[in-house]
């Protein structure tokens, strides 16, 4: 299959340890065997939560290895990079070493690692950076604010809003001026100073050698189709694409399969259409029920049976999904038809909820003997377990958590990596602006004449040592380009393995930490973020290495900061997690919080349509992920400070509508901290608490 075979010369796989048919057999039911086991050609398992299809993809990556296919020459398409790993850990464990070999992760990651090696062949320069989505909104900002478009008597979309438009039309490939008209009608009049705007934002990237999320996806696709010959080439790389929740991929990921697979037909995708929750991010379900048509002759299997969950748990989520209006996947059943009822809990208020997901958390873990890894609780949005935190906290109950983490946005690890951005990258546009603008004395003006005079002399760093900035910047200045130019003429260490970065930070805080000092009153946090920094980056060799991890593969929980890897499996840590985060996993028991209107569908969701059906495919995937234990909960009264310190009664999910309760129990949670109060008069203690408290300055 290979189409250049000086590029690919066989060689001899001692390593291979092929697995038995029988031992394969032992793994699969006939219709998953039969996925499996498929020859070439392409191949789509569309089927519902829980019935293997992640198992079984693992099973065919084993058995193309057992096929004689090399590992090296097979491409796995997954989710999050954690999930390649552990699907290839698991085809190691099958298969033997070449597992490991096995080509495995992100669309963004894989584009990534083709665009440094093949960009430059098209011109694009190989040392760009890449720009995370806070970093893309604020150089839309520089371009919008650049325009005339910042000042407050025009009426123009926000920077964020601005760039929503941009990834939406770049991922979904509808016209500008569609998306606007669907997204934003509003501003329907301004479709041409927003085309401006944007069109800056590209021009600036280009001239800055930076590259958003999107452009890693735009460019792949776009070398595939435009340059033959790098596109041989890229396509030449794999014999086998094999693709995870190809529910959630959008035309664009399409378009590269496509491109990838011009040399052969050898394509594997796995979904479930009902499972499909990442429109925002122009996902198109569309993409997986179109694909027999991208692919001609491609064979579908179907299944049916589901081997996670109890029968009552999927008695309720089948009831759930049933009122959604389209559907191509069918319910599921299993044989484990032994089983709870899930539980629908009533609490009276956050902190009833809380006590009660704790309180039955810890019953599930001393008296049944469930790990608490085995146990999560999750909720629509990262916020939603503030109080749960805290109750963990101090019940001693260690817990990660995973989606929501601001660690990367907050503040003052952004402001670090600024520096160290600059560095690696002197044409960051942004990211000199966030340096300048952190120093006493140099404010909006000053920072934007900073940057003239990098931009008129190339970038250069002596340039803007040699400036001369107005009288009340000197100082800072001075500070700024001695600290830069020490960085930049440091040795690099050479193969010390490490450290190198982690040494950039340490003497950045030289000058950030006095900084960070001054601008917030609660600073120990703060600098203990930045030790957790300097730890990260010890982990890369150098800098390029480092910011692209963070910038591609955000840490995903407080684990992955804890210990600055991924195997951290041997800890017994409850799992708290978005539901969006908690797609393709499973649990013995899953809480889910939070099942109010408004809060799960979110409000914002409500008037249309469309989104109102995805937090269902939500509430749907949240179900999904227990196998024995499912319960989900709601507080009767909320707390609204929005509203005006106030109590409010709310509604349960519109979601868990009759039929959906109809197959839970209902669990009412009695008023919490009812303890009772000791009125018994108290005898004097012998304490002079006035003299005690002079004594302090005495
Ligand atoms: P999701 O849609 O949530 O991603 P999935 O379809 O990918 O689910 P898997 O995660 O692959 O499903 O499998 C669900 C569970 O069922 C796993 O624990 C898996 O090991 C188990 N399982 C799958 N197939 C079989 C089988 N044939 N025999 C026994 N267990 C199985
Ligand atoms: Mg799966």
């Amino acid at each position: 299959m290979s189409s250049d075979p000086r590029l690919h010369p066989a060689r001899p796989r001692p390593d291979v340890a092929l697995p038995s048919v029988a031992a394969l057999a032992d793994e699969l039911n006939p219709e998953q065997r039969a996925a499996a086991t498929h020859g070439d050609g392409p191949l789509l398992v569309v089927a519902g939560a829980g019935t293997g299809k992640t198992r079984t993809l693992v099973v065919r990556v084993t058995h193309l290895l057992a096929r004689g296919i090399s590992p090296e020459r097979i491409l796995l398409l997954t989710f999050t990079r954690r999930s390649a790993q552990e699907m290839l850990a698991r085809v190691e464990r099958l298969a033997g070493a070449a597992g490991r070999r096995v080509q495995g992760g992100t669309f963004h990651g894989t584009a990534h690692r083709l665009l440094r090696k093949f960009g430059p062949a098209a011109g694009l320069a190989p040392d760009f950076t890449i720009l995370d989505q806070g970093d893309a909104e604020d150089l839309v900002g520089l371009a919008r604010a650049q325009m005339g478009f910042a000042e407050k008597k025009h009426r123009f979309p926000k920077k964020e809003t601005l760039f929503r438009l941009y990834s939406r039309h770049v991922n979904t490939e509808q016209p500008l001026d569609a998306v606007i008209e669907d997204q934003l009608p509003a501003f329907a009049d301004r479709t041409d100073d927003i085309r401006r705007v944007l069109g800056d934002y590209v021009e600036r990237k280009s001239a800055r050698n930076l590259l958003d999320y999107d452009d890693l996806l735009l460019s792949w696709a776009t070398l595939l189709e435009a340059a033959p010959t790098l596109a041989d080439r890229m396509a030449g790389l794999y014999d086998h694409i094999l693709v995870d929740e190809y529910q959630d991929t959008n035309v664009l990921q399409s378009r590269i399969l496509r491109g990838m697979c011009r040399g052969h037909r050898n394509v594997t995708v796995v979904g479930d259409d009902a499972q499909s929750i990442y429109s925002f991010r122009g996902a198109d379900v569309r993409n997986i029920l179109d694909f027999p048509r991208q692919f001609p002759g491609t064979t579908i299997v179907t299944l049916e049976r589901n081997y996670r969950s109890s029968q009552p748990i999927l008695d309720s989520s089948n009831t759930l999904i049933s009122r959604a209006p389209e559907r191509y996947t069918k319910a599921l059943f299993t044989t484990r038809t032994d089983g709870e009822r899930p539980w629908l809990v009533t609490a009276r208020d956050e902190q009833g909820q809380t006590a009660f997901v704790v309180d039955r958390i810890l019953a599930l873990h001393e008296e049944e003997g469930i790990p608490l890894r085995e146990i999560a609780v999750l909720f629509r949005a990262g916020y939603m377990s503030a109080d749960l935190e805290i109750e963990l906290t101090n019940r001693r109950v260690p817990y990660e958590k995973w989606g929501g983490l601001k660690f990367l946005e907050a503040a003052h690890v952004k402001d670090v990596i600024a520096f160290i951005r600059v560095l690696e990258n002197p044409r960051d546009e942004v990211s000199w602006y966030r340096v300048l603008q952190l120093l006493p004395g140099i404010g909006d003006a000053t920072a934007r004449q900073a940057i003239e005079v990098l931009l008129t002399h190339d970038w250069s760093l002596d340039a803007l040592t040699r400036w001369t900035p107005p009288p009340r910047a000197r100082q800072a200045h001075a500070q700024l380009a001695a600290l830069l130019v020490g960085l930049r003429d440091a040795p690099t260490s050479s193969g010390t393995g490490g450290g190198v970065v982690a040494a950039e930070i340490a003497r950045v805080r030289t000058l950030y930490d006095d900084i960070l000092r001054e601008r917030y009153d609660d600073a120990d946090p703060r600098l203990a973020d930045l030790e957790q920094l300097q730890t990260i980056a010890a982990g890369y060799p150098d800098r390029g290495a480092f910011l692209t991890a963070l910038a591609l593969e955000p840490p995903q929980s407080t684990q992955d900061l804890a210990d600055g890897s991924d195997d951290a499996d041997d800890g017994d840590t409850l799992v708290l997690s978005t539901t969006h985060s908690a797609k393709g996993r499973e649990w013995d028991a899953v809480f889910l919080i939070w099942a109010v209107d408004g809060w799960f569908p979110l409000a914002r969701s409500t008037n249309d349509a469309a989104e109102l059906e995805e937090e269902r495919r939500l509430m749907y995937v949240a179900m999904t992920r227990a196998r024995h234990h499912l319960a989900i909960t709601y507080p009767l009264h909320v707390y609204q400070t929005r509203r005006g310190s106030d109590y409010s009664i709310d509604q349960l999910s519109r979601f868990l509508d009759r039929g959906v309760r109809e197959t839970m129990q209902r669990v009412v949670v009695e008023a919490a901290g009812a303890a009772p109060v000791d009125h018994s008069p108290v005898p004097a203690s012998g304490v002079d608490l006035r003299a005690l408290l002079r004594g302090r300055f005495g």
